[in-house]
């Protein structure tokens, strides 16, 4: 998975974090100067391209707006096809579904 803050002064790499939810991306907060620069991201959704989830982001020190947090996901037919795809996996994981038990 390549991670990516997508600013309005171009992309910056970032990396995920595993303590917690946030990430952390290359440079410093251009609103409060934070480093290391880590950001939150919320409202994830596909992305436009359907390559990736996007989500977006805040400055986890300072809380503004920083862009778009963009996780380019490997996939071969988009992300909301693998989505359906795992949906109906569920369903179909050898368990009766509900109404025809
Ligand atoms: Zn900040």
């Amino acid at each position: 998975m390549i991670l990516r803050l997508l600013t309005s002064a171009g992309p910056r790499p970032a990396s995920a974090s595993y303590g917690d939810d946030s990430a952390t991306a290359d440079g410093a907060c251009p609103h409060c100067g934070a480093t290391p620069f880590r950001v939150a991201g919320c409202g994830v959704r596909p992305s436009a391209d359907d390559r990736a989830y996007e989500a977006d982001a805040k400055c986890v020190s300072c809380f503004a707006a920083v862009g778009t947090l963009r996780a380019e996901a490997e996939t071969i037919f988009g992300v909301r096809e693998d989505e359906d795809v795992c949906a109906r996996a569920r369903v179909y994981d050898g368990r009766k579904p509900a109404r025809l038990a």
